[in-house]
Formats: C-alpha cells, structure tokens, sequence
C-alpha cells in the first residue's frame, strides 16, 4: 500500500477509558501515534465484575502486544469444562472446552479489574485523563477540537469514540437516540469462595426458563455470577438491600451454591443493568471522527464477544492509521472490514440472547454446545495477519 510506514494521524483523542479505549491506546502508541484516552470516571473503576475472553479476541491482543495475554493468562482462568444445569442442581451436560486446540487460543475468563488494570499499566500513566467527560466535538478539514465538562479543549488529527453503548459521540456523529431495551435484565457480582461444587477452570449455567444462572471461576480464588431474567420492563429494583433481595426471591430457589453465593455477595458491589443493544450501522466514521466497541456495536452479551470485538477494532484500526495512504483511506478500510463482521456477530449475540430464555431453551443450550458449526469457525480463526496483508 505505502512505501513508508509512517501513520497518516499523529495525534488522536480516545474517548472512553474502557477495556476497548485502553486496548486501542496500546495498538495505536506502538504504531508511533500519540493516543491519548479521555475517561469520564474519576478512577479507572471495576466494571462488570468478570467476563470471559474469546479465541478471537485474545489474537487480535496478542498482536497488538503478546506480552498483555501472556499476563492475562497468569492472572486470569483458562476454562476447560462448560456444564449446563437445571436449576434443580442436575446436570444435563458437560462439555469440554477445546478452544485452544481447535484456534490456538483458550477461552478465558478474568476479573474485569485484572483485565483493566493490566491494559492501564500497559500505557504511560500520563495518557490517561481521568475526570474528563467529553460533551462534543467539532471538526474541520484540518483537525477535530473536542469539548470536556469543565476542561480545556484539546486538538487533534482524530477522535475515536470507545464511549460504550450510551456514546456522547455517537450521539453527535449519528444522533441514533437512545439504545434497545432487549426484555431482560441482568445482576452480576464478583467474590472470593469455594465451595465443593464450584470447580477451578469450569463455567457453569444453570437454566431455570426465563431465567438463567452463570457461575464461573475467574482465577485467583474468585467466582463470578451473573443472573439474567426476562422482564417486560427495564425498571431498577431501588436501593443495593432491594437488589440483593429481589435477586434472593427470584434465584433463591436454584440448586446450590446459588443461593449461597448471592447471599455471601456484598450487596453493594451488585450490578442491575438491562440487557441492551442498538441497530447496525451502515457507516461508523465521518471525517476525522470514528466509533470503536460498545459506541460502534453494542451486542447483546448472549456469546461473550462484546471485548473480543472491541480487541479487533483496535487493533485493525491501529494497522489502518499505519499503513493507509491516507486518513480518508484508512477509515474507509476500517468501516470495510469491521462493519460487515461485526453485525454478524450482533445478529448472532441477539439470536442466542432470545434463544436461551424460550421454552425449549434447554434444548437450544445443549446443541449449541454440542455443534461446532461455521459460523464458530469464522468467529474464531480471526487472522490477524490477513487484515495485516490488506494493508500491504
Ligand atoms: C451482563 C453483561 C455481561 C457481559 N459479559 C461479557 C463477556 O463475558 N465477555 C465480553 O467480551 N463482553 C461481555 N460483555 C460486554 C462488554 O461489557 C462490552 O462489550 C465491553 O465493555 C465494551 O467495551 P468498550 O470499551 O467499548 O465500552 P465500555 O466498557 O462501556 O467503556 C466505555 C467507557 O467510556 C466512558 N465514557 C462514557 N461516556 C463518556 C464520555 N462522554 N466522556 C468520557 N468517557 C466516557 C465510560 O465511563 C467507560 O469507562 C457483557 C456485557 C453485559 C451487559
């Protein structure tokens, strides 16, 4: 594509200190641009308490720096077993994980502070803005001036806005109004316990139609579980007592350790969100403002790839702005190849979020894990070095 290797932006403002803003900054400084992340948090907070890594997205990261996987493989839980449940406590199936022999990648699970903390550490602290809450931006042929709350302005080549599924620049980019509630709500929480039937490197999902049940080890003595429910409405349960107390009523009555655990959890640190999404969009960057993650396509958390994604547009993004003859040119290859992919992926994540809640769910869950089918294969034999070779 080009002779010289020299990026066509030199400064750039992601918005969004998240796990994609944090992964872009990395692929972006080691392609010698000057990223820097505006993160409207006061501190980079534990979000979400665990989630899971797919084949997928660890290669991207491996390529933009192997050393972060490598960390993540310390501190995190390669998981080998998934056990489906009814919520009586007996198990209807156990598979095991072949990631890693299959996509030369694990499945792995890892609190979501770890996940943070290591991509934070990753980059110079003072690239990281904390406090800075964008409220708008305006571009001009030249640069893009971006607007904090109470903060100076800052100018530079591009904006990437890595907001999540709420994106103050996807607001002013495309102005799509607010997200899709999916009828579901869901809790999670994080904890240190053991207890007999929890095993190290095993997910497990207890099925009690319409709800569902996830228990799976992070690593380091650490459980996370994350409930789901259909609910006609998105309303909050109130204060963090009611939280724990409506999830007491609603899962109280699963197998153990399910009860055991909500209770051992700080009501505190519980997290009740609705289960949302957006539309595809047809076209994610206009001028020298682009979407990545979350901002760009929110997915229904259904198939574990809401992270993974955001890895790969980091990551291609990165390989865009190095080798695009032009920034016009690099943006357009980025919505090419990112676009088509990731609405496959939010069609799927959606299919699976209704599939698990109707009332043949348990039949659904069982060949999902029994068949290895294509679209896994193209999910997760994500090449890196292809979309490097685009750029050639
Ligand atoms: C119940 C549930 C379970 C999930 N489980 C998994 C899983 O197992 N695996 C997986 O891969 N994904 C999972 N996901 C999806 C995952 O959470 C997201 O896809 C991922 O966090 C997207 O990262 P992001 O950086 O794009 O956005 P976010 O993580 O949402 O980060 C956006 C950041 O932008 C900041 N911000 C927002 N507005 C502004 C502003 N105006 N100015 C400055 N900063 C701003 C926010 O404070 C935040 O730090 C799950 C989601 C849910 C709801």
């Amino acid at each position: 594509m080009r002779e010289t290797s020299k990026p066509v932006v030199k400064k750039v403002a992601i918005i969004g200190g998240g796990i994609g803003g944090l992964a872009t900054a990395i692929a972006l400084r080691k392609q010698g641009i000057d990223a820097h992340v505006y993160e409207k948090a006061r501190d980079l907070r534990p979000v979400g308490a665990g989630l899971s890594l797919n084949p997928n997205g660890l290669k991207a990261l491996e390529a933009i720096d192997p050393s972060i996987v490598e960390q993540l493989k310390q501190a995190g839980s390669i998981l080998k077993v998934i056990q489906l449940q009814k919520n009586s406590g007996d198990i209807i199936q156990k598979t095991k994980i072949t990631m890693m022999e299959k996509y030369g990648q694990p499945l792995l699970s890892i609190r979501w502070s770890k996940l943070q903390e290591i991509l934070a550490a990753a980059l110079p602290p003072e690239i990281i803005h904390l406090n800075h809450r964008c409220v708008s931006f305006t571009q001009n042929y030249n640069s893009v001036t971006v607007e904090f709350e109470g903060k100076k302005t800052v100018e530079v080549d591009l904006v990437v806005g890595a907001d999540g599924i709420k994106s103050a620049i996807r607001q002013k980019l495309i102005g799509d109004g607010e997200p899709r509630y999916l009828g579901r709500m869901s809790w999670r929480g994080l904890l240190k316990y053991s207890h007999e039937l929890l095993n190290p490197n095993q997910v497990t999902t207890m099925i009690a139609t319409p709800k569902t049940i996830l228990l799976m080890d992070v690593g380091d003595g650490y459980i996370f579980w994350g409930a789901t429910m259909l609910c006609v409405d998105d309303y909050g349960s109130g204060s963090a007592a009611d939280v724990k107390s409506r999830l007491l009523k609603e899962f109280g009555e699963c197998a153990s350790p399910v009860p055991e655990i909500i209770e051992a959890t700080d009501a505190e640190i519980i997290v009740e969100r609705p289960i949302l999404d957006r539309e595809p969009l047809s076209s994610w960057s206009k001028g020298r403002v682009t979407l990545l993650g979350d901002a760009a396509h929110p997915m229904s958390p259904s198939i574990g790839q809401g992270a993974s994604t955001a890895f790969e547009d980091g990551y291609e993004l990165s390989e865009y702005l190095a080798k695009a003859p032009n920034l016009e040119a690099a943006l357009a290859l980025y919505d090419g190849s990112r676009i088509e992919r990731t609405q496959m992926i939010q069609a799927r994540s959606g299919l699976a979020g209704r599939r698990a809640y109707e009332h043949d769910s348990e039949k659904y869950l069982q060949e999902t894990l029994r068949s290895n089918d294509e679209f896994e294969d193209w999910l997760y034999k994500y090449d890196p070095l292809a979309i490097a070779s685009r750029t050639q």
